[in-house]
């Protein structure tokens, strides 16, 4: 049998075994940490300066003692039953227990404790660690009781919260917003409201924080089938620090915005409900005076017909009765001269300028305005806005009139005698680069052959009723050309009517 080659010599343990054996021993007694070494009954055999320090019992009184003298015996049982456990099965333990000191003083104590194995797999002594983290905890039942406060008084404040961080993530809320959240029923009502009062915020918000700040802006949501909800928001730029390892070093924090949401709903319906009133007062007055203006007109349009008879008898009359033809003439010439009195008289459109308009508010005006005739009429009203919908430039006076017509035509094709369904339908939706607002009847429709005749001035489907003169669509036309947008009619789901609008976001009123 040949000899054993020696195992190879690393330099690392040539290098660990130039290491004077006392070392060990200096390093241990010496350690910050309070050091202990028991038998498998943790019976104290070793006890480091640290350790003395940290329980008041010198290395002379402790050894031969248990452990357990550290023990103020209120560490709930199950936490050594834990331990023993793991020290029985050669595994180390991490823990804390409550100690007491040689003088009775209480302290928190952090400890590990490391079963040490010899060769044949049995456990010869256990290594103990502590270290007293009684400030530590302080500390931490400190900073748990803030975030407990905080958190408590941000819950019970009447308004929503949410912080988002540069990629608009929100970080903390409150329970308001969580309720906002089911109210409206959108992912994230911080993002939807921060998209429509400042479309570019998240571009915006990386590249210059302080340019989204703004206060008491105010949203307003149409939520289908529900009550119409304002909400007035207020953001404020904040500096958030890392919790990262990454950033332990870096003093400079990360913006975060934060967004509070105010519910001004019961104002906001209390002002709305004065501003209906005199909505009301002014459409009517309006009204009135279209009333006057299209009778004008009607009147004008209607008495040309006989006039231009008159100008052909004229001619037909002058060469063979040039006196008659004479007398012909200047009776018409007079009756030009009264027409044109006559529209010198027609009231003219009260101008209006172009403002920001939001067509859902618009639609809901004329609903609120209609309210007492829809309910004589026993319609049923869907109204379906797009919750949040771009503004255009628009007259507020002529869209109302426009989306009036459009119901009030509704409502004349239902309300006739025995008719059975009675249902108005309204939405608004954003296609591509236009709003489409569309008002649909369940009445008897109009026939397709009539559809581009319906715009024409003094046209009237209606028969028999003297109040129609068949302005309504022709005006109603007139006012969404003067918008840059276009109405069409069309066959509703119902197999009424329904009108279409369409206004481009970019659309040119003149
Ligand atoms: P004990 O009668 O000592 O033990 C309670 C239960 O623990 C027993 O019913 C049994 O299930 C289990 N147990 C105890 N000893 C053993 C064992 N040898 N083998 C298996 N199971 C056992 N305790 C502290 O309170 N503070 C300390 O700082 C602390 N440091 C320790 C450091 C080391 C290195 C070791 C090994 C133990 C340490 N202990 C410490 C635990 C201590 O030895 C006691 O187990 C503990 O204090 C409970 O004491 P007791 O008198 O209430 O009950």
């Amino acid at each position: 049998m040949s000899a054993a080659q020696p195992a190879p010599v690393s330099p690392l343990s040539t290098l660990a075994s130039a290491l004077p054996p006392e070392v060990y021993r200096q390093v241990v007694d010496q350690a910050d940490i309070a050091i202990s070494i028991t038998d498998p009954k943790a019976r104290i055999l070793f006890a480091n300066e640290a350790f003395t320090r940290t329980t008041g019992y010198s290395a002379d009184e402790i050894v031969g003692k248990n452990e357990s003298v550290l023990s103020n015996h209120t560490t709930p049982p199950e936490i050594y039953k834990a331990m023993w456990t793991s020290l029985v099965a050669q595994r180390p333990w991490s823990g804390k227990l409550l100690n007491r000191r040689k003088d009775g003083a209480l302290y928190l104590a952090e400890l590990t404790i490391t079963p040490v194995v010899d060769a044949q797999g049995k456990t010869t002594h256990f290594l103990g660690m502590h270290r007293d983290v009684t400030e530590l905890h302080r500390l931490e039942r400190m900073v748990r009781n803030q975030k407990h406060l905080i958190e408590s008084v941000v819950d019970a404040a009447p308004m929503a919260f949410a912080l988002l961080d540069t990629t608009a993530r929100v970080i903390l809320d409150n329970q308001e917003y969580k309720k906002l959240v089911s109210d409206l029923q959108v992912k994230e009502p911080a993002h939807h409201l921060l998209d429509s009062l400042q479309p570019h915020w998240r571009e915006q918000f990386v590249g210059d924080p302080q340019s989204c700040l703004f206060a008491a802006r105010e949203a307003r949501i149409d939520r289908p089938a529900g009550r119409a909800r304002w909400l007035s928001v207020t953001t404020s730029v904040i500096d958030i620090h890392s919790d990262c390892a990454d950033s332990y070093f870096c003093a400079a924090g990360q913006p975060g915005l934060l967004v509070v949401i105010a519910d001004v709903t019961i104002l906001r319906e209390e002002q709305e409900r004065t501003r209906a009133a005199v909505l009301q007062a002014v459409l009517a007055e309006e009204e009135r005076t279209a009333a006057i203006r299209e009778g004008f007109s009607a009147a004008i349009f209607r008495l040309e017909e006989p006039m231009n008879v008159m100008a052909s008898a004229i001619s037909v009359l002058q060469r063979r009765d040039p006196a008659s033809a004479g007398i012909l003439q200047q009776a018409l010439a007079s009756s030009r001269e009264h027409m044109e009195s006559l529209r010198q008289v027609i009231p003219p459109s009260p101008p209006e300028i172009l403002v920001s308009v939001n067509l859902n508010e618009i639609v809901r005006d004329v609903l609120a305005v209609s309210t007492p005739r829809l309910l004589g009429a026993g319609i049923v009203v869907d109204w379906q806005p797009t919750p949040t919908l771009p503004p255009i430039l628009g007259r507020p006076l002529q869209l109302r009139m426009l989306f009036k017509a459009l119901v009030d035509n509704a409502i004349e094709a239902m309300n006739v005698k025995g008719w059975k369904r009675r249902e108005l339908s309204l939405t608004s939706t954003v296609e591509r680069d236009c709003i489409v607002v569309a008002v649909m009847d369940t009445g008897p429709g109009i026939p397709v052959e009539w559809r581009h005749k319906a715009f024409e001035p003094f046209f009237t489907a209606k028969s028999g009723s003297g109040r129609h003169i068949g302005t309504g669509l022709s005006r109603a036309q007139q006012v969404v050309a003067d918008h840059g947008g276009i109405i069409d009619l069309d066959e509703s789901p119902g197999g009424g009517c329904a009108a279409i609008v369409e206004f481009r976001l970019d659309g040119d009123p003149i």
